[in-house]
C-alpha cells in the first residue's frame, strides 16, 4: 500500500531505490545484579569494549576515504573524546561497583543522565550533541553484546536508500563506501551533524520523519524528494513515472551545474558579479574551493570558540585563519570578529541575558570583553600578513562602537608594531548590517568603512521582531515583506551611491528565488554556504540586468504581499 512521510529535506535532489533498513540498538540493555566478587571482570568489560570501540575509531579516522566531507574527521575526534570522558568511561564503572550491577546497564544509565544533561541546553547545536553520546554509547554497546556495527549491504546491481533511526559520522563514512543514493533518518534537526554532512555529501536526504524506520519495511520501493522533505512509500506507477522524469531532469541539472564551475560569474550582458562562500571552520575553504568561490565572504569565526571550555589562544586563532587565508591565495578571506551571544554562547559565560537576541550580543560582547577581542584582533591582522584577509565587525548599531571598534584595531596594530610582527597595514574593515537603526542611518557608518556587508537573517530577525530561533515565529520570517525589500533595496542604494561595496551574506543571498531581485536592486556580490555557489551562478547567467533592474523598480513600489509574490514568480520565469 502506498503512503506517505513527511521531514525535513536537508539536501534536495530525487532518488529512487529500495530500502536498507539500519538496525538500531537503542539504549535498552538487560538490568542483572552481580556479586560483589564480580566487580572486577565486569569493570574489565566494560574498559574492554570502550577500549575497541576507540580502536575501531582510530581505524575509521586512518581510513577516511579521500573524497569524504571534511566534518567527518572532525566528527570521529568528538566520538573519540566522549568516549575517552569521565562520565562514560569512569564513572560507570563507580556505578558498577555501588549498585552491584552489569556494565551495560550502569553505562545505558549514565547515558540517560547525560542526554537528559544535554536536552535541557537552549543551543540548538549543543542540544544536538546528544545524539553524538547515543550513538558512542551504541557502540560500546554493540561490542559487550556481541552485535558488529554493520551497514546493511547494499546490492551491486541497485543502489539502495538507507533508512536508520539516526546515522552516526561513522556510518557516513562506511556508507560512502555503498553509494548509497540517499538516507533518511527518524530524528535530526537542521543543524544535526547528519543534516551537516548530508549537505557536503550532496545527496538526497531527510531527516526528522518520526517513523520512518518502523513503517518502512526492507526492499520496499521509496521515492525520496529531498526538494520538498517527503518520501513515498510503494508508489503507483503513475506516481513512479512522474518522479522518474523529474529525477532525469534534476541529474541532469547537476551536471549541467558541475560544468559552471570555472566559468566566470557574470549576468547575460557581461556585468561581473562575485560569488563569495560563507564558512564556519577552516576546513570549509575546501568545499569553498571546490566550488570555485570568488572569495570567503563570511568567515563565523566564533565557532571556534563554541563547545569548549577555554578559549582559543591566539595561536590557535592565527593558525585557523592563516590557513583560510593561505589557502584562498589573493582571493579575499573575510574573518567576522566574534558573533557570541543569543544563539551561540560561550561555556563559561556567567551573564545571562534575559533577551539574548537583543542583549550583550556580537561586537557589544566584543566591547564588554576587551582582551578577548584583543587576542583575536592581533590573530586575524597577523594571519593577514599570509592572504587577503578583512575585517568584518557583527551587529553594528551605532556609530560609538565602531569608534571604539577602530580604536581597539589600531591598539591590535600598535600591539603587533612594537613586537615587529607583520601584518597587512591596509587590511580592510568592513561592517554588517543586521540591525534596522544601522540600515537608517548608513552614510555614518559607511563613511568610516571600507565595505559593508547586510546580514539579511539578523536584519528580517530584527525589522519583523521575530526571534530568528523560535519555532513558533518561524512563520512569520519573510525576506519579501515589503519592509525587508524596501530597507535591503535602500541599503544595497546607499552603499553604491557612496562607492562602498557591499555584499549579502544572509541566507538570502543563497536562495536562488531572490538572485534576480538582489541583482535587481544593484548587489554585485553575494556569500552563500558553497552548496548554493552553482546554482546561483547559472542563474546570474541567465539574468538580463536591464529586465530585472525595471521589474524590480516596480516590485519597491507594490506593499500587497500577494502582488510582490506574484512579481517574483514573473521576474523567475
Ligand atoms: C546574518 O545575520 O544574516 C548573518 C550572516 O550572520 P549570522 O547568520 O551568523 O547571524
Ligand atoms: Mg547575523
Amino acid at each position: 500500500m502506498s503512503f506517505t512521510l513527511h521531514g525535513i529535506g536537508v539536501s534536495s535532489g530525487i532518488a529512487i531505490g529500495r530500502a536498507h533498513l539500519l538496525s538500531h540498538a537503542e539504549l535498552e540493555v538487560a538490568h542483572y545484579t552481580i556479586t560483589p566478587a564480580a566487580v572486577a571482570a565486569e569493570q574489565a568489560r566494560l574498559d574492554d569494549a570502550i577500549r575497541t570501540a576507540s580502536e575501531e575509531l582510530t581505524i575509521l579516522a586512518d581510513n577516511i576515504p579521500a573524497n569524504s566531507p571534511p566534518e567527518v574527521e572532525g566528527f570521529l575526534n568528538l566520538h573519540r573524546m566522549i568516549l575517552s570522558d569521565v562520565t562514560l568511561s569512569q564513572v560507570p564503572k563507580e556505578v558498577i561497583a555501588t549498585q552491584l550491577c552489569n556494565a551495560e546497564w550502569a553505562l545505558s544509565q549514565q547515558a540517560e543522565q547525560l542526554i537528559e544533561q544535554f536536552e535541557r541546553i537552549e543551543d540548538d547545536y549543543l542540544r544536538e550533541r546528544k545524539t553524538d553520546v547515543v550513538q558512542v554509547v551504541e557502540r560500546v554497546l554493540k561490542i559487550m553484546t556481541g552485535q558488529a556495527h554493520a551497514m546493511p549491504q547494499a546490492r551491486d546491481d541497485e543502489a539502495g536508500i538507507l533508512v536508520a533511526h539516526d546515522l552516526s559520522p561513522a556510518d557516513v563514512i562506511v556508507f560512502k563506501k555503498h553509494h548509497y543514493l540517499s538516507f533518511v533518518t527518524d530524528v535530526g534537526g537542521i543543524t544535526s551533524h547528519t543534516a551537516i554532512l548530508a549537505h557536503s555529501l550532496n545527496i538526497p536526504s531527510i531527516v526528522a520523519l518520526h517513523h520512518a524506520r518502523q513503517l518502512i519495511r526492507e526492499n520496499e520501493l521509496l521515492i525520496v524528494d529531498g526538494t520538498n522533505g517527503v518520501v513515498i512509500v510503494d508508489p503507483d506507477p503513475g506516481v513512479l513515472r512522474e518522479y522518474e522524469l523529474r529525477r532525469e531532469e534534476w541529474e541532469l541539472e547537476r551536471q549541467k551545474l558541475s560544468r559552471l564551475k570555472t566559468t566566470r560569474a557574470a549576468t547575460y550582458d557581461g556585468t561581473r558579479v562575485e560569488l563569495h562562500a560563507n564558512i564556519e571552520l577552516p576546513d570549509d575553504v575546501f568545499q569553498a574551493k571546490d566550488n570555485h568561490a570568488a572569495g570567503i565572504g563570511l568567515f563565523r569565526s566564533e565557532f571556534l570558540f563554541l563547545n569548549r571550555d577555554e578559549l582559543p589562544d591566539e595561536e590557535e586563532q592565527f593558525e585557523a585563519y592563516r590557513k583560510v587565508a593561505a589557502e584562498m591565495g589573493d582571493r579575499p578571506v573575510t574573518v567576522r570578529t566574534l558573533d557570541i551571544g543569543a544563539d551561540k554562547t560561550l561555556n563559561d559565560t556567567a551573564r545571562v541575558s534575559p533577551n539574548p537576541a537583543l542583549g550583550l550580543r556580537a561586537i557589544r560582547f566584543c566591547l564588554a570583553e576587551p582582551q578577548i577581542f584583543h587576542t583575536q584582533l592581533r590573530a586575524i591582522l597577523r594571519a593577514s600578513h599570509y592572504g587577503a584577509v578583512r575585517i568584518l565587525i557583527p551587529m553594528l548599531s551605532t556609530v560609538y562602537e565602531l569608534n571604539q571598534t577602530l580604536h581597539l584595531i589600531d591598539e591590535a596594530r600598535k600591539s603587533l608594531d612594537a613586537q615587529g610582527i607583520p601584518y597587512d597595514k591596509s587590511v580592510p574593515i568592513g561592517g554588517m548590517v543586521e540591525v534596522p537603526a544601522t540600515a537608517l542611518s548608513l552614510p555614518a557608518f559607511a563613511r568610516k568603512l571600507d565595505f559593508l556587508s547586510i546580514g539579511t537573517n539578523d536584519l528580517i530577525q530584527y525589522t519583523l521582531a521575530i526571534d530568528r530561533t523560535d519555532d513558533e515565529v518561524a512563520y512569520l520570517y519573510d525576506p519579501l515583506h515589503p519592509a525587508i525589500l524596501n530597507l535591503v533595496g535602500s541599503i544595497i542604494r546607499t552603499a553604491n551611491k557612496l562607492g562602498k561595496p557591499v555584499a549579502v551574506c544572509g541566507e538570502m543571498a543563497g536562495d536562488v528565488k531572490l538572485t534576480r531581485l538582489l541583482l535587481g536592486m544593484g548587489l554585485r556580490q553575494f556569500s552563500m554556504h558553497p552548496a548554493h555557489l552553482l546554482e546561483v551562478k547559472q542563474q546570474v547567467l541567465k539574468t538580463d540586468l536591464d529586465e530585472v533592474t525595471q521589474l524590480v523598480g516596480r516590485m519597491l513600489k507594490a506593499d500587497d504581499p500577494d502582488r510582490i509574490n506574484a512579481m517574483l514568480t514573473r521576474m523567475n520565469a
